[in-house]
């Protein structure tokens, strides 16, 4: 049973009605709005549970949303952006958002991604945390530091170590280059090449077929996703 309230900011009536009915037919709870402002105030007087957002609105620039929003909520937010948009998708994934999906889209899609933000909603109220984590062939024991592929353990360094922790940690969700490097290595940088030099380092080490990676995903010209299986 879906009682999640879902607030769709999209200034184009004909998407807004599309992607509202297919979630009320869900089960979801659906308010619109088409344009910034009133999705500002929407998010304010009714605390929805996710947010999809435009990022082309007529009033306001979407990334300037978020950035509103990230002052005083870690509400998720699920980007909808056009093709050609792609500066501004890496901007908002940067800014925190949970994940993006690009018109036009399959419904399909779209509600995929949706139940990723709703588990990870889950999971991060889930206590006490697992301490064992297991997917396919690989498993990682946190308490005891160690990373197992069919039972064989993989020597992997601390940065690697990190890397693998983070993508596990954000299963499902895309993060960006500038992201990962930023949680990783602590601090920010425009260089962020030592990310593909790890994640291939990383891959080699648990990818069974590095060409055809099953755990690392990459989301081309973005960064790189684990695989929500
Ligand atoms: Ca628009």
């Amino acid at each position: 049973m879906n009682k999640l309230t879902i607030l769709i900011v999209e200034d184009d009536k004909y998407i807004s009605n599309f992607i509202a009915v297919s979630l009320e037919k869900d089960g979801y709870k659906v308010l619109t709005a088409s344009s910034a402002a009133e999705g500002l105030f929407m998010f304010s007087s009714h605390n929805p549970d996710v947010i999809l957002l435009d990022l082309g609105l007529p009033d306001k620039d979407g990334i300037d949303v978020i950035k509103e929003l990230r002052t005083c909520s870690e509400v998720p937010i699920l980007v909808v952006s056009a093709r050609g948009q792609e500066k501004e998708k890496i901007e908002a994934l940067d800014l925190g958002v949970d994940d993006y999906v690009t018109k036009p889209f399959y419904m399909g899609e779209l509600m995929a991604r949706i139940r990723v933000v709703e588990r990870n909603m889950a999971k991060s109220s889930m206590q006490p945390e697992e301490s064992i984590f297991f997917s396919k062939s690989l498993t990682v024991d946190y308490d005891k530091r160690r990373v197992l592929i069919d039972d064989r353990e993989i020597h992997l360094t601390p940065i690697e170590y990190k890397l693998l922790l983070l993508l596990i940690a954000n299963k499902g969700k895309v993060l960006t280059h500038n992201y990962i490097f930023k949680q990783v290595w602590g601090y920010e940088s425009i260089d962020t090449k030592n990310v593909r030099v790890y994640m291939a380092n990383l891959r080699r080490k648990i990818e069974k077929n590095t060409a055809n990676p099953q755990f690392i995903l990459t989301e081309v010209g973005v960064g790189y996703r684990f695989a929500d299986e």
